[in-house]
């Protein structure tokens, strides 16, 4: 005798949390190749700290990201102007 799995049923509700981890997971992947290239085009050398840069948000494609490296320990440091895009620090 086989039997079958129970049946499990996606309500509106579950389908709106998947699209919204993915949503989230989509996000912070975007927010990884962001931060890689910063830390690539400034990388942590005595040249680059203590000094502000900027480019080009290419996540909003509005905004305009601050970034730096802290003199103290080379941390990056980065900020969209764009409110609620993003801040991180790594
Ligand atoms: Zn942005």
């Amino acid at each position: 005798m086989i039997i079958a799995p129970r049946q499990h049923r996606l309500t509106p509700a579950d389908r709106q949390r998947i699209a919204k981890a993915r949503a989230r997971e989509a996000r912070l992947v975007e927010l990884a190749e962001v931060a890689e290239q910063l830390a690539r085009a400034k990388p942590d050398t005595p040249a680059n700290r203590g000094k502000p840069f900027w480019t080009h948000c290419p996540i909003c494609k509005t905004g305009r990201i601050n970034f730096a490296r802290s003199s103290r320990n080379g941390h990056l440091h980065a900020r969209c102007s764009t409110e609620g895009c993003f801040i991180f620090m790594q």
